[in-house]
């Protein structure tokens, strides 16, 4: 697709320094955009393809106004965010975090009079009570309400998502909500506490011999879809230019188990491995999809990058992150 633009955008990344952020700093910059990434960290792997680095706290106000001057978009994606072992056990330091990011990028987007507003939402804004079995029907955006959300974390998303449509309803600001589900690839965390299902596995699988035991969270019979992160970009740039001011699910609505998702690491890692289950570990809630039907008709696009495929290019990248760490052969 030609996302070529016909004059220099200048655009804000706040958490340009994490998994996709990075990405999305360097899809803008291919495109022809002028982008300011910010973030407490730099990208860990890879240098930053953004024009100017900024390492600010966006907890502070301060902050904010200066990351948001004279730029004409912000897509805001700074989070302190992990998998579900560290949203399940840092409830309170995430709300208060990500509530104070939010409140104060968003004001002061609006103080510096930028005229687009991307907002980083999550599929854990769904009530829990949706998510109760592993078989389940896909997530349609409109049952977000009567509100239920996951403790911590998605209440905090979806606070802000509401806090995006007060802001162009107050003061017109046009701002775009993707509701992101599990999205995984290269270039993202995959140990340390933050990495998430995808992440973890692929790391247990490089550094485990034929035959060992992998540790599985939970029974294993828990659903997820999983999304390659260059859709996930792909999707963000296209809401961007679109006129849905409603929240769209940005997924993949294939369903698979955790125990289907070891076996297509496994099959890619071509290591046989015995799973032992860990059931005194978090493992959210029973079962997710994406229902992309809204998506399909408002951006007339979803994302297609096969689950092998994308598992493969993640694998073999962390694979390679430690054989250059001399973690393995
Ligand atoms: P990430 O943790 O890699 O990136 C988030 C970045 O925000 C990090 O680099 C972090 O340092 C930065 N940050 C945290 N606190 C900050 C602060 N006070 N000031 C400035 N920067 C700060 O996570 P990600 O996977 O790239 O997620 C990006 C966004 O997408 C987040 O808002 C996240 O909640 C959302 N999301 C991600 C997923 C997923 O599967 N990865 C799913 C749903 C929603």
């Amino acid at each position: 697709m030609s996302l070529q633009t016909s004059r220099r955008v200048r655009a804000l990344v706040t958490g340009a320094g994490g998994f996709i952020g990075h990405h999305l700093v360097k899809a803008l910059a291919a495109e022809g955009y002028w982008v300011r990434g910010v973030d407490i960290k730099y990208p860990e792997f890879e240098t930053s393809a953004a024009h100017e680095f900024d390492i600010l706290d966006l907890r502070r106000w301060n902050n904010c106004l200066i990351a948001t001057e004279g730029v004409e978009q912000v897509y805001a994606l700074a989070a302190n965010m992990g998998g579900i072992g560290f949203i399940t056990a840092n409830k309170a330091e995430i709300m208060h975090d990500n509530a104070l990011i939010n409140l104060h990028t968003l004001e002061a987007a609006r103080q510096n009079r930028a005229r687009r507003y991307f907002f980083a939402s999550s599929a854990c804004i769904y009530p829990v009570h949706r998510q109760e079995q592993a078989e389940i029907a896909p997530l349609r955006e409109a049952e977000a309400y009567p509100a239920d959300p996951e403790d911590g974390y998605g209440f905090e998303k979806l606070f802000s998502e509401r806090q995006c449509r007060h802001y162009h309803e107050d003061h017109g600001l046009e701002t775009r909500v993707a509701r992101f589900h599990n999205v995984y690839g290269p270039q993202g965390c995959f140990e340390g506490g933050r990495e998430k299902s995808p992440a973890a596995l692929c790391r247990k699988l490089a550094l485990a011999q034929p035959n060992d035991e992998i540790e599985i969270w939970g029974d294993g019979g828990q659903t997820r879809s999983y999304c390659y992160v260059d859709d996930c970009v792909e999707g963000i740039l296209r809401l961007m230019r679109s006129d849905e001011r409603a929240p769209l699910n940005l997924g993949s609505d294939r369903l698979v188990s955790l125990d289907a998702l070891v076996d297509l690491i496994a099959a890619v890692a071509e290591k046989p491995v015995k799973k032992r289950y860990d059931l005194s570990r978090p493992q959210g809630v029973r079962g997710r999809n994406s229902d992309n039907t809204r998506l399909r008709e408002a951006l007339s696009w979803v994302p297609s990058t096969p689950l092998e495929r994308g598992l493969e290019k993640t694998y073999r990248w962390i694979e390679g992150e430690l054989r250059r760490a001399k973690r393995i052969r």
